[in-house]
């Protein structure tokens, strides 16, 4: 993911601060702060280090300019609200006016090239009695102009909202996972503590996953036609809706554009104090640019014995794995310490291959959505049952996802697996538009 938004309501509130980084990172500022939100906010000179705008921290102001502006400003936290800047209050940002008694949504935006384009971005609102913050990668697919911020913000209730910087500024760490990373210490960042919440659930449990691989990785079939990396990161969204549906907390080691290292994944891990550590791979054999015979699901944990919690989990999996009719390759688990998200997590961790992708049949089983579907259905049910959980069956959205009428079922089922058709609606027309996609799909319109 490369885009959050947090929507928070002010009376969860408890402080808000500009804290300057003082060539800290984020994630220096965040853990000396304690706070539970953080992100950028200030517009500062490239070249100078220096603050610019309207900026002020803890009753000492930071930037002053000759013009005014309307921007946030407090002086505890949970009485922010939108007011002409420089003013008395203890704390404001003055940045990018995206809402304000000047600007509203049919105004055009005006601006020079070095906030124009398509970046990251990252954003205050306020909509009624709760604060937005809005946080998105540069290079990314989420990266926006100044106009769709803007416009998204509306669409979510904010009345009233500032850009506040970004570009390779942009990050931010919202919590449980919630993390926008740049390398860029920037001038100033946004901390927010909240209240501590009352327990309306018993302690929920929490599971770290990890997709295998990144975007680059070459890993994949001889053929080309199948990509590890994609694959396991597609099996980590699944796994994920899964595992959150049945209250469990998933915290993710990667977006979906993200490579992080092993050591920052075990680091993700760690760091979330997680109770389980489950890597998403696919396996390979030989040089892995040709086709070989090995095949089958495996786990590797690190080490025995047998009764230690990473062990008790992968037979827990394995079961599930077995009993869905899943090809387990010999006894299912194997053990090796030299993986380094299997040593250095704190957690008990399990790396799961899903499947030879240099085994021809396997790779033909890997590319389907109902073979993902069911490896994915297999791997939550265990960790469940590891975690003591009960599975949650899914709730069909709205008849968006009912099954094609029997006469149609096989035909259906192909066109959902050749990817011809998205599976979704069955019984609905097709417009004009939609039958020309599903032409070009088939290639009848080379
Ligand atoms: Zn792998």
């Amino acid at each position: 993911m490369s885009k959050y938004i947090k929507t928070t309501p002010l009376t969860q509130i408890e402080r808000i601060a500009i804290v300057q980084g003082g060539g800290r990172s984020l994630a220096q500022v965040r853990q000396a702060e304690g706070c539970g939100l953080i992100c950028n906010a200030g517009f500062y000179g490239f070249g100078t280090g220096k603050p610019t705008h309207h900026l002020k921290a803890d009753g000492k102001v930071l930037a002053k300019e000759p013009w005014s502006c309307w921007g946030f400003a407090w002086d505890g936290g949970s009485d922010i609200s939108m007011e002409a800047l420089p003013s008395d209050r203890k704390n404001y940002i003055g940045a990018y006016e995206l809402l304000s008694p000047m600007v509203g949504i049919n105004d055009a935006l005006s601006y020079g090239a070095e906030l124009g384009g398509s970046r990251g971005r990252t954003a205050m609102a306020l909509a009624g009695d709760k604060l937005i913050l809005y946080c998105s990668g540069d290079g990314t697919r989420d990266a926006a102009t100044l106009e769709e911020v803007q416009e998204e913000l509306r669409r979510l209730g904010a009345e009233t909202a500032v850009y506040v910087d970004g570009g390779g500024s942009s990050q931010c760490d919202f919590g449980g996972g919630e993390t926008i990373r740049s390398s860029r210490k920037v001038y100033s960042y946004l901390c927010v503590w909240l209240k501590p919440q009352k327990e309306d659930k018993p302690m929920s449990k929490k599971v770290c996953l990890d997709p295998g691989h990144g975007p680059g990785c070459v890993n994949g079939s001889p053929d080309g036609s199948y990509k590890e990396h994609e694959f396991a990161w597609d099996m980590s969204q699944r796994v994920r809706a899964h595992l959150e549906r049945c209250g469990v907390a998933v915290v993710m080691t990667r977006d979906g554009t993200g490579y992080p290292s092993l050591t920052e994944r075990c680091g993700v891990s760690n760091k979330a104090g997680v109770d389980l550590f489950v890597s998403l791979h696919s396996n390979a054999s030989g040089d892995g640019k040709s086709w070989t015979s090995p095949s089958g699901y495996l786990i590797y944990t690190s080490a025995g014995p047998e009764t230690a919690a990473r062990n008790v989990a992968a037979r827990a999996v394995l079961k599930r794995v077995r009993e869905a009719g899943i090809a387990v390759r010999g006894g299912g688990l194997e053990h090796n310490a030299e993986y380094t998200v299997l040593a250095r997590t704190t957690a008990p961790a399990m790396i799961i291959e899903h499947g030879f992708h240099t085994s021809r049949e396997d790779t033909a089983l890997l590319k389907t959505g109902d073979y993902r579907a069911k490896l994915a259905e297999a791997d939550a049910r265990g960790v469940l049952d590891f975690l003591g959980l009960p599975w949650v069956a899914e709730t069909p959205a709205g008849g968006t996802d009912t099954p094609a009428a029997d006469w149609a079922a096989e035909a259906w089922q192909k066109a959902r697996d050749k990817g011809v058709m998205d599976g979704k609606r069955p019984a609905d027309g097709i417009t004009r538009q939609e039958l020309a996609v599903v032409l070009d799909r088939l290639g009848m319109l080379d």
